[in-house]
């Protein structure tokens, strides 16, 4: 497979005012991801892992600097532009399920699918394929509520990445599980990254999960480096 940039960032600033003061999170940060890649971030809370997370994934602005998805800039696309990169070559996974609540897991997956423009059978047969690989066929017509929190998390990974997406955003996605737990739903998204040549870049404070990932890079002085 030739070495593609999925994602990158260049010379990334972030700043938050507070007050008088201005807090610089990001201060010049260089970041790329190639696909198939996984790396972990790995930093302690309040360096920025989820602003770094939030300005790759297009739901934030950098103050200066330039984000690319897939090669392209995305600084002075319109809303309209981000929001259907966004859809379309990027998967976002909270610490917290965020699925919708009065809906099953399998609807929850096909939802983006929908929005995206895909027929209602296309849309099923993609999310039933991912709940298998997730290994929670059996749950497909349960709600949320009704699924413990591996399963929460494996139906919102499913959801990220039902529209086939370049990137998955992940940001402290297993910080909710026991650690069986997360590893068991760690080893379900590794399978499917490995399996679908998607680049993920995941925030953990789990130097376990850290460890099994090709990269790991975290945050210092405002830029992002190697561990
Ligand atoms: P992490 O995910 O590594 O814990 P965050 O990216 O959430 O860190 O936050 C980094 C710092 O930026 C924190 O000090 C946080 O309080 C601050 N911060 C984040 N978002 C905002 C915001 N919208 N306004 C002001 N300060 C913010
Ligand atoms: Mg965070």
């Amino acid at each position: 497979m030739a070495r593609k940039t999925v994602l990158q960032l260049s010379g990334v600033q972030r700043h938050y005012g507070q007050g008088d003061t201005t807090l610089s999170i990001l201060k010049g940060a260089d970041f790329e991801l190639v696909r198939g890649e996984m790396v972990a971030l790995v930093a302690p809370s309040g360096t920025g892992k989820s602003t770094l997370l939030h300005l790759a994934g297009l739901l934030e602005h950098p103050d200066d600097g330039e984000v690319f998805i897939g090669g392209r800039p995305c600084n002075d696309l319109s809303d309209d532009e981000r929001t259907a990169i966004r859809r379309s070559e990027i998967g976002f996974v909270y610490q917290f399920h965020h699925l919708l609540p009065e809906f099953t897991a399998i609807e929850n997956i096909m939802m983006p699918q929908l929005i995206a423009g895909l027929s209602k059978a296309e849309a099923k047969e993609r999310a039933a394929q991912l709940l298998d690989y997730m290994r929670i066929g059996p749950r497909a017509e349960h709600r949320p509520a009704e699924l413990s929190g591996g399963e929460q998390q494996r139906v919102a990974i499913a959801r990220a990445v039902a529209n086939a997406p370049r990137v998955l955003l992940a940001d402290e996605p297993t910080g909710n599980l026991d650690p069986k737990t997360a590893s068991y739903v760690f080893d379900a998204l590794e399978a499917l990254v490995r399996q679908s040549g998607l680049a993920a870049l995941i925030a953990t404070h789990n130097h376990e999960l850290a460890g099994r990932m090709d990269r790991r890079v975290t945050i210092e002085g405002g830029k992002v480096v190697e561990m």
